[in-house]
């Protein structure tokens, strides 16, 4: 197994407030791992620096074995942000379109080559929205969209997914496809970082879980984090807990 992710003694604040405070841990690949934490607890933040789009204050972040600063292979990572479904993105790009963006990474922006078409045509089977393939991205469901931007990602053969809060405004059939759809690319070997407000989900979806509220309380793996008293250290008196048991 090698790291995809190696946070050592990561702080980072806006100003006076900080928002994550030295966080050490390590995304191995093939994990599935479920961030969890209350409301303004720093959890888009640790991904923003795990992905190098923020610089920590103190500590060092790697990528795929590298400095993230110098990590220059985007192509590799699928980044679907907080605010991709309910904003739902301005641009009236087709799905196909917008899947075939995520390709570039490979192919550069030149012309489209057999590969990259073949490419573009199976994420968008893998995700099953073969039928939207034409529909313009803004006029899609949350649901469809993040299954488009999942799909964009596929194309990019990246290996590792990170979704913030992907399901927020998705209704619960739709939820429960989506996370059966992201067991499927886990079981093919994909790492993936969810963050997700519903520890239900978490509990029953990821292999390992990491519990912040500006610290880390828990970094281990699902079973010892349901025993352990983190989530209600964590959440104090501050956080309702969203546990929806399916
Ligand atoms: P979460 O994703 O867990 O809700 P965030 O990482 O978004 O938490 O925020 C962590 C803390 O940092 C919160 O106190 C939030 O108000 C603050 N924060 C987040 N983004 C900014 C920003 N751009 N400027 C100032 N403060 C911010
Ligand atoms: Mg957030």
């Amino acid at each position: 197994m090698s790291a995809i992710v190696e946070l050592d003694g990561v702080t980072f604040s806006y100003g006076d407030t900080v928002a994550v405070s030295d966080v050490s841990l390590t995304v191995e690949e093939g994990e599935f791992l479920g961030l969890v934490g209350p409301n303004g607890s720093g959890k888009t933040t640790l991904l923003h620096l795990m992905l190098g789009l923020h610089e920590p204050d103190e500590g060092t972040v790697k990528l795929f074995g590298r400095p993230v600063d110098d990590f220059g292979d985007g192509g590799r990572i699928g980044y679907v942000s907080q605010q991709a479904t309910s904003r739902g993105g301005t641009m009236p790009v087709t799905v196909r379109e917008c899947v075939t963006m995520g390709r570039f990474a490979h192919a550069g922006r030149g012309r489209l080559s057999e590969t990259d078409r073949a490419a573009v045509a199976d994420a968008i089977e893998t995700v099953g929205i073969e039928s939207l393939a034409d529909r313009l991205i803004t006029e899609l469901s949350g649901g469809q969209k993040q299954r488009a931007y999942i799909a964009r990602a596929l194309a990019s053969d990246a290996d590792l997914l990170a979704l913030d809060e992907p399901t927020v405004g998705v209704d619960a059939e739709s939820r429960d496809a989506f996370y059966t759809l992201l067991d499927e690319l886990n079981g093919d070997g994909i790492t993936i970082i969810l963050i997700e407000h519903d520890i239900g989900v978490v509990t029953d979806r990821a292999s390992r879980v990491a519990c912040i509220n500006t610290e880390l309380y828990h970094h281990g793996d699902t079973e010892s984090f349901v025993e352990s008293d983190a989530l209600s250290e964590a959440y104090g008196a501050t956080g309702q807990v969203v546990h929806h048991h399916h």
